[in-house]
């Protein structure tokens, strides 16, 4: 464990405040474009500060605007979603409505970014310019970015760079995890459709054996990430569902597979994308097979710009010191990512594990999911640091 954290002066004095935020968050959660209260909330929340607000921009979102002089302008980005999760932890700010609940920390991220807004307010001899504090819905599979992209957020004015956090359980309370470049994964969602003439098991010559072409495409997609891709780069191929056949003497007339493909850069995702095409159109060919793949490009690569990252890490040393450093990384994937193809920016991971998940983990999407509310006074801190060094005042 690392030392204690260097919190701000401005986000201690408000420590609890920004606590109090993220609970009451976590208590009324909402799912992806249904944020209308929770962005009522923030608007009403950021009352006391000289803000200029746009609200509801794509249907839930709020945009706050704080101008301070001449100088750049940035934005820092919080989402605000939501999962369709019944909360099973015993918290006494547990989620009060059945079946939806904070269980990947955008509560937090909300009252973080509440945070870094208030303090930023009462610093103004500090910082030069205009800060943007986006927040934004729908991150869990709505890309709600994109649509707070395409409804102007990162026009007039003109965003020159863009952060934003996740705490992270996978991460001490008390470290903060940044990385240049590929940070986060695309995460590609593919649909197989395999068809063939059916008939009897026992005279497989007068059929098309689907289920035995749907094993083969299992296998040959392996082949993808095994010996296509460049063994010191990441990618997942995997097949989450397989349907098809009623019995065991019947050969099917249609099988079904479903999966993901993964890839850190978006040349990976572009050759994932081919092969699976290539290897769906020779089974078919080879076995004679009809088979039809639905690819949906959903989130492209996390990529951090390089220069805002060794901003954002030295900004974390002054916080955490040594807990600054390279990320828990995995191969999920984040909407930060359509505004990193946008602007530069960088998006850290803020450590916000509790010591009691050592024995039980609670990892982000689980019905227990809890963090150390402590990380929010670091993230915050992280923030107004950030700020500090890309946009000094006199
Ligand atoms: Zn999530
Ligand atoms: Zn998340």
């Amino acid at each position: 464990m690392t030392r204690q954290p260097n919190i701000h002066p401005r986000i201690a004095a408000i420590e609890q405040q920004l606590i109090a935020w993220r609970r009451h968050f976590h208590q009324h959660p909402e799912t992806g474009f249904e944020e209308h209260e929770t962005g009522r909330y923030i608007v009403e929340q950021l009352q006391g500060i000289d803000v200029e607000i746009q609200h509801p921009v794509a249907q839930t979102g709020v945009v706050a605007l704080m101008s301070n002089g001449d100088g750049p302008t940035i934005a820092l980005r919080a989402d605000m979603d939501a999962l369709p999760i019944q909360e099973t932890g015993d918290v006494p700010y547990k989620s009060t409505r059945d079946g939806v609940m904070h269980a990947c920390g955008h509560d937090a991220h909300m009252a973080t970014l509440l945070g870094a807004a208030t303090a930023l307010d009462q610093l103004r001899d500090q910082w030069h310019g205009t800060i943007k504090f986006i927040f934004q819905p729908g991150e869990e599979g709505f890309a709600g970015a994109k649509q707070m992209i395409d409804a102007g957020v990162l026009k007039d004015p003109q965003v020159a760079a863009i952060f934003g956090l996740h705490v992270w359980n996978y991460q001490d309370y008390g470290t903060v995890g940044v990385k240049p470049g590929p940070t986060l994964a695309a995460a590609d969602e593919f649909e197989i459709t395999v068809t063939g003439t059916g008939g009897h098991a026992a005279l497989p010559q007068q059929t098309v054996d689907i289920i035995l072409v749907a094993a083969q495409l299992v296998v040959a997609l392996q082949s993808i990430v095994s010996r296509n891709l460049d063994p010191l780069e990441s990618g997942v191929v995997s097949i989450g569902m397989i349907r098809g056949g009623q019995t065991f003497n019947v050969i099917p007339t249609e099988v079904l597979l479903k999966g993901t493909a993964r890839a850190m850069r978006e040349e990976d995702r572009l050759l994932i994308k081919a092969r699976i095409g290539e290897i769906c159109q020779g089974v078919a060919s080879t076995y004679g097979a009809a088979i039809n793949l639905n690819y949906h490009d959903s989130y492209p690569p996390t990529i951090n710009d390089a220069q805002m990252s060794s901003l954002v890490l030295e900004a974390a040393r002054v916080v955490v010191g040594d807990g600054a450093g390279p990320p828990f990384l995995s191969m999920g994937g984040e909407d930060m990512a359509f505004f990193l193809q946008e602007v530069p920016g960088c998006f850290f991971f803020v450590g916000s594990a509790k010591p009691e998940h050592r024995e039980r983990p609670a990892p982000h999407h689980c019905a227990h999911f809890d963090i150390n509310e402590r990380a929010l006074a670091v993230g915050a801190s992280v923030f107004i640091e950030i700020v500090q060094r890309i946009m000094p005042g006199a």
